[in-house]
């Protein structure tokens, strides 16, 4: 056989190795869009407990929330159910209820900074980045912290930033905030995400050691008001 056809069967062989995998990631991505109908669902579910915001609504029909959950633990029924998913590292992703619920109060409007503590998968994050916010994000565990990153960049979240480190001390080097979600409980008040927020800014927290509740605070005329409001369960937020 002459040199000139295995020369052109070795030069086409990629081709056809290239056009194998890039259809395999096509399905891939193809199976990975595939579940509108249980976003949707759960989208109608949140209506039914009494969520009103059409923007955070409409934010959590768009998110693609079972590409925040880590690939081994990743199935219909967890991801689209509302209840919390185990994300690993011990910790969870919040149930949809309880994201759409957080981010209702805060009403991040388009434009606004955001700071929020436990990126944990990056759900709550995309969220808060779907409804137009600038979203400033810190994460104790790095290997969280880096799945996060990863899933945001993949889904294409560019306004979301992410730090690896402790959300006792906010990030000051880009306050004040507008807005500040903590998505794991502290016993007391963290003085320093306080300080971090603007005049007219608003803060919700799960707030307590055991039995918490939600805590939202606002910031007015240099005063802070507080109030109460559910009772809930997070993961403790941790001093490290
Ligand atoms: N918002 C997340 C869920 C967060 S779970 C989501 O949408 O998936 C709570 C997260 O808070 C965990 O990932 C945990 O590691 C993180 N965390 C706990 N203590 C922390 C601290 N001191 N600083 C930053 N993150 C903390």
């Amino acid at each position: 056989m002459n040199k000139g056809f295995w020369f052109a069967v070795i030069m086409v062989m990629p081709l056809f190795y290239d056009n194998g995998q890039a259809a395999a990631l096509k399905m891939q991505k193809i199976n990975d869009n595939d579940w509108p109908a249980e976003r949707e669902a759960m989208v109608r579910t949140l209506g039914v407990y009494g969520i009103k915001d059409e923007r955070v609504l409409s934010a959590m029909s768009k998110v693609r929330r079972h590409m925040f959950i880590p690939e081994v633990l990743r199935n219909r029924y967890d991801a689209y159910g509302d209840h919390p998913c185990p994300i690993g590292h011990g910790q969870t992703i919040s149930q949809p209820y309880i994201v759409a619920y957080m981010t209702e109060k805060i009403n991040a409007q388009p434009g606004e900074k955001v700071l929020e503590i436990g990126t944990g998968s990056g759900y709550q994050a995309a969220v808060l980045a779907e409804c137009g916010a600038e979203v400033y994000s810190i994460e104790l565990i790095p290997e969280l912290a880096q799945h996060a990153r990863t899933a945001l960049a993949n889904e294409e979240y560019k306004k979301v930033h992410v730090l690896t480190g402790d959300g006792y001390k906010g990030w000051p080097e880009h306050s004040p905030f507008d807005a500040i979600i903590v998505t794991c409980a502290p016993e007391d008040m963290p003085r320093a995400l306080v300080d971090q927020l603007k005049e007219g800014g608003r803060m919700i927290l799960p707030l307590g050691a055991g039995f918490q509740r939600l805590v939202i605070l606002r910031k007015k005329g240099g005063k802070i008001i507080q109030e109460d409001d559910l009772p809930v369960r997070f993961v403790p937020m941790v001093k490290p």
